[in-house]
């Protein structure tokens, strides 16, 4: 597996930061599972987040505890991360996906019971836990080969995981295990690729708008 679209660090450290909705820390939990070069850096975050925390206590920040900051915003860069690192295997158990969304699936991810939304593109939503049942969405998404995704934008943020196949927007072509991690400012339209479904893991801390003729279809089904 080649990733190549990663977690954004503003993303990456809330989550160390545990300031993330819950949907959305599943998907980047699921991401971490299978990718050495964000774990490096969520690593590296919480390593900086333990000193500075100490340092605030004591004293404020020496010119080599900036510099340390200065670092983080580079780790998404495509120099920065080590990619050379063995991937750890991650646990599938039984479903097909990594262990932060396997507990999540009711069954294999080629036995979803799924829920179609228009002709080529169906969902199936997800539980939530904890105590943030009410923020947030997390679902599955299957894409037909070929089709298109309504254009859309987003009120909130919106994270993307690819579980299987590939689709191309105009941020370029996300493969299995990449993520896309998108902000209200982002207008985007994915095409599935035309070899099989595309299967993606998709959370969000605010509802989707769409653009266009769907709105009015799937707005009461994805605007929860
Ligand atoms: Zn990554």
């Amino acid at each position: 597996m080649s990733i190549r679209h990663h977690i954004g660090d503003d993303t990456l450290m809330a989550y160390v930061n545990g300031t993330l909705v819950e949907p959305l820390s599943v998907v980047v939990a699921t991401h971490l599972a299978i990718c050495p070069r964000c774990r490096k850096s969520a690593a590296l975050m919480e390593d900086l987040a333990g000193l500075l925390l100490m340092e605030a206590e004591t004293a404020p920040l020496s010119p080599a505890e900036e510099a340390m900051a200065d670092i983080i915003p580079s780790s998404a860069s495509p120099d920065a991360g080590n990619d050379d690192q063995p991937l750890i295997k991650p646990d599938y158990s039984n479903t097909g996906v990594p262990m932060p969304l396997a507990e999540r699936m009711p069954a294999t991810l080629d036995d979803i019971p799924w829920r179609t939304l228009i002709p080529g593109i169906s969902h199936y939503p997800l539980p939530k836990s904890g105590s943030q049942k009410n923020k947030g969405t997390l679902r599955l998404l299957k894409i037909a080969p070929g089709k298109t995704m309504p254009e859309h934008s987003h009120t909130g943020q919106e994270l993307t995981l690819i579980l299987r196949g590939s689709y191309i927007d105009d941020l370029g072509r996300f493969q299995t295990g990449d993520i896309a991690d998108l902000d209200s400012e982002t207008l985007h339209q994915p095409v599935a690729d035309t070899a099989e479904d595309c299967i993606c893991l998709i959370a969000t801390d605010a509802p989707l708008k769409f653009s266009g003729f769907f709105s009015r279809l799937l707005q009461p089904v994805f605007g929860i």
